[in-house]
């Protein structure tokens, strides 16, 4: 049996088990994705654990994104991102991933979203506005980071080809101007607030928010009022578990099995 899984800490709320397990069952494979829980020390000895038993791949969260890149070969894109949230242990040496880049790509182009020349803005510059900034750069995208810690912001946009970084300070103008607009903050995730001004969105947008608790955030709700194309965060979130999948296996991925595994949970 092929052993997958994911390491995080904590993970016990994840929703790639049964999203994961939904694909093997589909495409009959005789695998299993298990969660690890290691303490933050152990990172190191879980990942040449995990190697030595023969585990075919982990995917990586909250908070070992960074410190993982410590004990893997990461790939050119996870390198410049500075994080990876898929190992994959084939090789001769554990590599190092970055799907979350891949998968806000793929969700916003599954809504029929153009990217090459839009003008897009990603709000947040943590780990997810890190990995969706390069991937929307790479795609052609002319791209604006704001954050509410400015420098955290212009830091990410000196390394973004093309960037621009700034803060959170009339946020409304630069919204008025943009076709993608990207929330990679963790705001409405813990309360019924949005990072964007409601008045600013527009029906030339394209809203994708990477927070997928709730599904359906006020920004979203605010964005569908003003016409946008909305996209939710488990739209991204299935997207990176389906690369990570294909990556893993070499097989294409049941996305339509993967998704109702996910959205049946949410
Ligand atoms: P992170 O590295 O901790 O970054 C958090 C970001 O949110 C930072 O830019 C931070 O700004 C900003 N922020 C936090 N509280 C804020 C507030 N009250 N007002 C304005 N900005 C605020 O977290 P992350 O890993 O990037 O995750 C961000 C969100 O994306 C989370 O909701 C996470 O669940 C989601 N996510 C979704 C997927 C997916 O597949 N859908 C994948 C990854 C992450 P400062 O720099 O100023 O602190």
């Amino acid at each position: 049996m092929d052993v997958f899984g994911l390491i995080g800490n904590p993970v016990g709320h994840s929703l790639s088990p049964p999203m994961h397990e939904a694909a093997y069952d589909e495409l009959g494979l005789d695998a299993r994705y298990v969660t690890f829980e290691p303490a933050p020390d152990d990172l190191e000895s879980a990942i040449r654990g995990a190697e030595a038993l023969g585990v075919r791949g982990l995917n990586v969260t909250i908070p070992f994104k960074r410190d993982v890149l410590e004990f893997v070969e990461p790939d050119e894109l996870a390198g410049r991102i500075g994080a990876a949230n898929t190992i994959d242990f084939s090789g001769a040496e554990p590599t190092g991933h970055n799907t979350d880049a891949a998968g806000a790509l793929r969700a916003l182009r599954d809504h029929g979203v153009a990217l090459e020349g839009a003008d897009a803005l990603v709000v947040g510059a943590g780990g997810a506005g890190r990995a969706i900034s390069f991937g929307l750069a790479d795609a052609g995208a002319a791209v604006t980071i704001a954050n509410r810690t400015a420098s955290t912001a212009r830091e990410l946009a000196a390394e973004v080809p093309g960037a621009d970084g700034r803060g959170l300070e009339d946020l409304a103008e630069a919204v008025t101007d943009a076709d993608v607009l990207v929330n990679a903050t963790s705001v409405g995730m813990e309360e019924d607030a949005t990072p964007v001004p409601a008045e600013a969105l527009h029906g030339e947008l394209a809203v994708l928010d990477a927070v997928y608790r709730p599904l359906e955030t006020r920004l979203l709700r605010d964005a569908a009022a003003a016409g946008a194309t909305t996209v939710d965060g488990a739209w991204m979130l299935l997207y990176q578990g389906v690369e990570a999948f294909e990556l893993w296996t070499d097989r294409t991925a049941p996305v339509d099995e993967m998704n109702e595994a996910l959205r049946s949970r949410l």
